[in-house]
């Protein structure tokens, strides 16, 4: 089993430091191998994502990604960005699926902005199409000038569209998600308004029935804004497309406290996957040691369940996470009084021994 390590900038070498130590704690025959990505690979290579990168992730089972980005880059060509890298290798991998879980521990419950009460206990399993919707539809590629306006136009559009095989493929990923979970779908659209989600809830119903197993229902998308903050244990798998499912898993995300919680993993139709926290390279905290690593750290653990088949060494992770916020461990993220504050390492260091 092969992973490419890619952790880039920002806290990224920090928190992919505190994942590594804790996959090499279960004793896995795993090989690990070390790129560059991101503003460090420009750094060195010119290119955010060089040729040789691309490859070493092409040739894995998983790539266990940190996070780039830095406001230095900001002004460098669109290409040359730091964050061209995750693109890119969405692109190159064909990464359509991607798996957001929204969980608040009981343990963290107090850090959420909703009532403890309706969020104890929360588990959702946020599942958004990568590859399609109006993120990719025409005029997809148009310039903008520099002033970011459009020249001499008085009008911008976007085109939202899905092909059957598009929806066919994330609603099977989406059944097959819930088998294994508390056999629920709930799937998200504007059907009411948009064709395109007309076609997105009559594919998904299609494919639906070959889950009898699983119950599904129907969301519009504003109602599922509204139902996630105020009664969010109501869902349990939700699916829905990029656009939609790029506003609904941030908002979840609040809901569990921490971005430094959070875990993602983006898939391909082979199981290949990109494993990576939820958030990025926060430069304000980088090299000084506070970043939560627990999001990188159950991203690995996602790592083993969906690409490596390791569920029981997933599960044993994310057994630990638990304890480690049991014994009032805290990064100062997820800090409230009463508890200990630690650093990033001693986080991850306390990771491995309640592995053990
Ligand atoms: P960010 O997620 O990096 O940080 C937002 C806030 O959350 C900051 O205050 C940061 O300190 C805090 N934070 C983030 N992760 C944390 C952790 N593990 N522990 C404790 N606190 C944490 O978002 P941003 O500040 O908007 O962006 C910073 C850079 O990251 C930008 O260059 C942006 O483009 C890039 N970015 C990269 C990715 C990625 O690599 N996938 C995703 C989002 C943003």
């Amino acid at each position: 089993m092969k992973i490419a390590v890619l952790p880039g900038d920002g806290i990224g070498t920090e928190i992919v430091t505190e994942a590594l130590k804790v996959l090499k704690a279960l004793d896995l025959n795993l090989t690990l191998e070390t790129a560059l990505v991101g503003g460090a690979a420009f750094e060195a290579h010119g290119h955010p994502l060089p040729e040789s990168t691309l490859q070493l992730a092409m040739a894995s089972d998983a790539v266990l990604f940190g996070a780039v980005g830095d406001w230095k880059y900001d002004t460098l060509d669109r290409p040359l960005r730091p964050e061209q890298a995750i693109l890119g290798l969405r692109k190159n991998l064909g990464l359509f699926a991607n798996f957001r879980p929204a969980i608040c521990y009981k343990q963290l419950t107090d850090a959420s902005s909703l009532k403890p009460e309706l969020v104890a206990g929360l588990d959702i399993l946020i599942i958004r199409e990568l590859t399609g919707d109006i993120y990719f539809g025409q005029p997809r590629g148009r310039r903008i000038a520099t002033d970011g306006h459009f020249p001499g136009s008085e009008e911008a559009f976007d085109t939202m569209r899905y092909s059957r095989p598009e929806i066919e493929r994330i609603a099977h990923i989406a059944f097959q998600a819930a088998q294994k979970r508390s056999k629920r779908v709930t799937s998200v659209d504007k059907a009411n308004v948009l064709e395109t989600f007309q076609f997105w809830k009559d594919i998904v119903s299609e494919v639906g029935k070959q889950y009898p197993d699983v119950a599904l229902d129907h969301m519009y998308v504003d109602n599922a804004a509204m139902q996630l903050v105020k009664a969010p244990k109501k869902f349990d798998v939700v699916v829905t497309g990029n656009m939609f499912g790029d506003i609904l898993s941030d908002a979840a995300a609040m809901l569990t406290g921490s971005i430094g919680m959070l875990p993602s993993a983006s898939l391909n139709a082979k199981n290949q996957g990109l494993y990576e926290p939820s958030h990025g390279s926060a430069p304000d905290i980088a090299g000084q040691g506070v970043a939560n690593p627990l999001a990188t750290i159950l991203s690995a653990a996602m790592m083993l369940r969906f690409s490596l088949n390791q569920p029981e060494a997933a599960s044993r992770i994310e057994a630990a996470v638990d304890t480690v916020l049991s014994q009032g461990l805290r990064t100062p993220d997820i800090y409230s009084p009463g508890t200990n504050k630690v650093s990033t390492r001693e986080m991850g260091d306390a990771v491995v021994k309640a592995l053990k």
